[in-house]
């Protein structure tokens, strides 16, 4: 697969940007749809393959676009559940997408439940202390396409081996916007990516199996309540007072609970579903009963869910995990004050999958390999 740096990529558009280009260029606008079905529906990445559509547009479309502006480099699965694809994008940079395979039990049969978590930003900028991906700092805004085209990968694979229910059009049950980099700051890409997904045209993705996850930016959080866009919302909380919040999230010191816990409000109440709050148990730092306690005044208060997620260790941070003892003492005040909350023991650990890990990893063994013959890493370029 090649990159072409003066090409945009066809992920990008949509119906209506596409068909505007089309239009320009002397095209009749039905053939942006026809595009997209080839896309979307039918899984298509060659221009020769879309055979309704005319020999000129064809080439047209050749000399204007690009598929794929993300290259799976490395494909990781853990003996659990979890998957995790390195992509290159074309100015080198390495993004992460994790595949996250729940089994279910269905009726009579054993079913996956897949959830993809997609990277929105080479590195992150906002340094959650518990997080490999702000290690390295934030390198640049990932583009609506370099977002969908790391699901299209996923769905190709996918369909290799699963058939798709007739009115499914993804190949896996929920997004997340969980992996590298805070979604609400690249906003307009996330609203992009989101309408592509979303649209009937597009992936057909229902919005109320998107989840967005933030660190807390609260404008934003009010921004996106407008945007009609009904998707979910997770809160990386990590901390039930200012005072604890501040030691794991840098960004509370600008959006402190007192703004945060409005604007999660007017979200909660604008789309009227659950909110989900993130907590992180580190040992000692923010899994003491008080801090349950005050967690639980929280969660009722926004009508949230709690995911409980015991610290996993990152090189070159001093926290630990918390025992067992503890962990289920601190779900236990949650419970018996009628809080919805699951606590997960994460999977995965043995291929890096905690947020940006094997980033950091690959580009550190890839600066290393740079100068030695033989490099495994840029065997894989074609
Ligand atoms: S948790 Fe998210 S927002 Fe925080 S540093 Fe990691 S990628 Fe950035």
């Amino acid at each position: 697969m090649k990159f072409s740096p003066n090409k945009p990529s066809i992920y990008g558009e949509t119906l209506e940007s596409l068909t505007e280009a089309a239009l320009a260029a002397g095209y009749k606008a039905f053939r942006s749809k026809q595009v997209m079905e080839w896309l979307y529906k039918k899984r298509v990445d060659r221009w020769d393959a879309m055979t309704n559509l005319p020999k000129d547009f064809r080439a047209w479309l050749d000399a204007n676009y690009i598929f794929y502006p993300t290259r799976p480099l490395i494909d990781k699965r853990s003996d659990d559940v979890t998957q995790k694809f390195l992509m290159e994008l074309e100015d080198k940079s390495l993004i992460e997408t994790v595949l996250i395979r729940a089994p279910q039990t269905g009726v009579g049969q054993e079913k996956s439940r897949k959830t993809v978590c997609v990277s929105i930003q080479v590195g992150c900028a906002y340094g959650c202390k518990f997080c490999a991906s702000g290690l390295a700092g934030f390198r640049r805004n990932l583009m609506a396409a370099e977002v969908v085209s790391q699901l299209m990968h996923i769905c190709r694979m996918e369909d290799a081996h699963t058939e798709r229910a007739k009115d499914e059009i993804a190949s896996f049950d929920n997004i997340v916007f969980m992996g590298m980099g805070e979604p609400l700051a690249n906003y307009d890409t996330l609203v992009r990516t989101i309408q592509i997904l979303n649209a009937d045209w597009g992936l057909n993705f229902g919005a109320r199996r998107i989840t967005v996850s933030t660190s807390g930016l609260a404008p934003q959080i009010e921004k996106l309540a407008e945007e009609g866009v009904a998707v979910r919302l997770a809160i990386s909380l990590h901390g039930a007072t200012n005072e604890v919040r501040d030691q794991i999230m840098p960004v509370n010191k600008r959006y402190p609970l007192e703004q945060l816990l409005p604007a999660a409000k007017a979200f909660q109440q604008k789309h009227g579903r659950m909110l989900t709050l993130e907590f992180i148990l580190i040992e000692e730092v923010n899994d003491s009963l008080e801090q349950a306690r005050e967690l639980v005044k929280i969660a009722k208060e926004l009508h949230a869910h709690v995911n409980c997620i015991p610290y996993n260790k990152v090189e070159g941070l001093p926290w630990k995990r918390p025992s067992l003892r503890r962990q289920d003492a601190f779900v236990d005040v949650l419970k018996k004050a009628g809080i919805s909350v699951t606590i997960r023991r994460e999977k995965g650990h043995d291929i890096n999958a905690a947020c940006g890990q094997l980033r950091l990893k690959t580009e550190k063994a890839m600066a290393e390999a740079e100068s030695r013959p033989g490099n495994p890493f840029l065997k894989s370029e074609s």
